[in-house]
């Protein structure tokens, strides 16, 4: 089963100084949003506690949680119990950002493919073993070629395609242990990735997993990224919407996450 450090969390609720790094098998310093503690971590905080879980060596959860998966886990249980007993939980978006400054807890961006570039980064400095599992046929291979260019070093040992039977999920993980990863980046969208990971975290035996949505899409230049002054504006969403209008069911969603939030049953 994946670590689970909810119990401890649940006394380090915020205002904990960000900027003190928190020792090993420590949680880190977070604020509930949602019924989820979101971390507080900045995201060189956020690069080192996760260089400590991959230290302790055992399977932890890392999720980015955005707006749209907060209110999904609000009618699905499974997947609001991955992100309540994950080891970490990041603010991946403008709308959790905003949520929590609300909430007098003003924390920093962590975004999924942001992470992914910097613990790729921190791969080709201390060697850490990345597997990238997911989008279709050849995206991961040219991203684990694009971030290989970028981050010279950086231990990207295997890559596997993400269109696979639901039922094969034991199978693909065991293809995975097989290449021994320290840090399993897996690119199937919201909630199927989160249930993956939670499910066979036994088998692929991975140090810390990690859902990244579509980063292996803009790593690989399949999908370009919203331009900063996008990102900026807070629209990093509509950006996504016009590339991609299939996503309108999920977009569809914020609305439903500012009444929660402004609701204040956060
Ligand atoms: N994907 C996949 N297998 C599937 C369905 C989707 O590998 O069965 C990939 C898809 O190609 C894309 C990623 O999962 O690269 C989902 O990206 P998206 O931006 O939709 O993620 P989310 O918005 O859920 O974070």
């Amino acid at each position: 089963m994946y670590s689970r450090l909810k119990e401890r969390k649940s006394t380090m609720d915020t205002d904990v100084n960000a900027s003190s790094p928190p020792l090993v098998s420590d949680p880190p310093p977070t604020r509930e949003l949602l019924g989820v503690q979101v971390s507080t971590l900045d995201m060189r905080g956020t690069v080192d506690f996760i260089e400590k879980l991959i230290a302790e060596g055992r399977g932890h959860v890392v999720t980015t949680v955005d707006s749209f998966g907060l209110v999904q886990a609000q009618e699905d249980s499974e997947l609001r119990d991955i992100y309540q007993n994950c080891s970490l939980a990041t603010a991946d978006s403008s709308g959790v950002v905003w949520a929590l400054g609300r909430k007098n807890t003003p924390v920093e961006r962590v975004s999924g493919v942001d992470l992914v570039d910097e613990l790729c980064k921190l791969s080709s400095r201390a060697g850490h073993r990345i597997f990238l599992l997911g989008s279709e046929p050849g995206v991961a291979e040219l991203a684990a070629e694009k971030l290989n260019l970028k981050h010279p070093g950086c231990n990207i040992v295997g890559t596997r395609h993400g269109y696979f039977p639901v039922e094969d999920a034991d199978i693909v993980a065991q293809e995975v242990a097989e290449f021994k990863p320290d840090i399993l980046f897996v690119a199937l969208g919201i909630p199927r990735q989160e249930k993956f990971i939670a499910r066979t975290m036994e088998i692929t035996g991975a140090k810390v997993a990690m859902g990244i949505g579509g980063s292996l899409d803009v790593f690989s230049g399949r999908a370009k990224r919203a331009p900063k002054f996008v990102q900026g504006m807070k629209m990093e969403w509509l950006w996504r919407l016009i590339q991609n209008p299939s996503k309108f069911s999920k977009v569809s969603r914020l609305p439903r996450f500012v009444w929660l939030v402004l609701r204040g049953k956060s």
